[in-house]
């Protein structure tokens, strides 16, 4: 398999375009051509000769969209390829403040939540950071943005995949998708989801990229979430909310957590109960969401009255929280319900 161009930094494209004996400035050139989600082929201003040697080593279209599909709220999926045929998806959200990309960064993953599709086959690999990357930037050129104005203004790492599960390509990403001179989405306009690997989350805080840290919790209580996150039984509730504690020491970012109402599992009463005399007084939010349903996965959403009664216990409680709206879910692009419909060979 070739390299992936869009992995290498602003910097590393420099030492590429020295040892290949063109003029400095073919860094900048490249950089930005990527940078705007063009093909290698596709970047204008670099010499034939340059481009040709490239392609014999790199990917020319590391990540393509080979299928779309267009919610009635205006959300999209796509079915992006890779250059050895996983596929993986998408979504682009549409806010009143801009638009959000949802990123994978893991084809299928290890994690194994019993209410999620993303882990329905586990891990098939992990993504490169410039895989990761170039999702963003192949929806920033669909939507005819430029690197001056961008139409994907946010991104959250919340599609298939645990992004603190290939910690190192995340980070990478993070580096390149904030650089400035090229997209440089401001680290507070990312939001980095986890199921709470502690030591990982430590790791992050020392990174100097303070994005927003969210943490997929779905029950307060360690034995009942390691009914449905197998990860809870690595890592307890109370070492999470340190690691969070130390991540707003670092960063001064508050901190997220997402929560999915699962009827009968951890939407009662008693559940809120427990959520706010874990989480009073914490610099925090709580994301409510119905659980969306996924065919594979037994579990049903709470209703909308009873979503609405939990967030009531919770603003009573004192905690600030909201009802996310499912967006996409019509086109099965909403939490969880992201996969890789089309795996290789299938
Ligand atoms: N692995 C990371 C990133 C995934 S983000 C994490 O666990 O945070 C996707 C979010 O959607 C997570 O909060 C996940 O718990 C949630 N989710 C998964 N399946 C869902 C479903 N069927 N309905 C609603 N939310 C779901």
């Amino acid at each position: 398999m070739k390299g992936i161009l869009q992995d290498l930094s602003l910097a590393e494209l420099g030492a590429l375009v020295e040892e290949a004996g063109e003029k400095k400035f073919r860094a900048g050139q490249l950089w930005r051509g990527l940078m705007q989600g063009k093909k290698i082929s596709e970047i204008t201003d670099l010499p034939k000769a340059f481009k040709a040697k490239l392609l014999e080593r790199f990917e020319d279209e590391p990540v393509k969209i080979i299928e779309t599909l267009t919610s009635s709220d205006g959300t999209e999926k796509y079915l992006f390829e890779l250059a050895d045929g996983n596929v993986i998806e998408g979504v682009f959200m549409r806010y009143k403040y801009g638009n959000t990309q949802c990123v994978s960064t893991q084809v299928g993953c290890r994690m194994n939540c019993a209410f999620c599709a993303s882990g329905l086959n586990g891990l098939i690999r992990n993504l490169s950071a410039g895989e990761i990357l170039a999702q963003i930037l192949v929806a920033n050129a669909r939507h005819s943005g430029t690197l001056e104005k961008r139409a994907v203004t946010n991104v959250v790492l919340m599609g298939s995949g645990e992004p603190l599960d290939n910690y190192d390509r995340v980070v990478k990403f993070l580096r390149n998708v904030t650089a400035e001179g090229g997209i440089a989405i401001s680290a507070r306009n990312i939001s980095l989801s986890t199921c709470g690997i502690v030591p990982k989350m430590y790791d992050l805080a020392e990174e100097g990229i303070p994005v927003n840290l969210t943490v997929s919790l779905h029950n307060a209580d360690d034995a009942e979430r390691a009914r449905i996150m197998p990860v809870a039984k690595a890592y307890k509730l109370a070492d999470i909310l340190k690691a969070c504690d130390y991540y707003f020491e670092k960063t001064g970012r508050r901190y997220i957590f997402e929560y999915s109402l699962i009827h009968g599992e951890n939407a009662d009463r008693a559940h809120a109960e427990k959520l706010i005399s874990v989480l009073r007084g914490r610099p925090c939010h709580v994301n409510l969401i119905r659980l969306n349903e996924v065919k594979e996965r037994a579990l049903s959403g709470a209703d909308e009255k009873e979503a609405y009664r939990f967030l009531g216990f919770l603003e009573k409680g004192g905690l600030s929280a909201t009802l996310r709206r499912r967006t996409g879910a019509d086109i099965g692009g909403a939490c969880g319900q992201l996969r890789a419909s089309r795996l290789k060979g299938e």
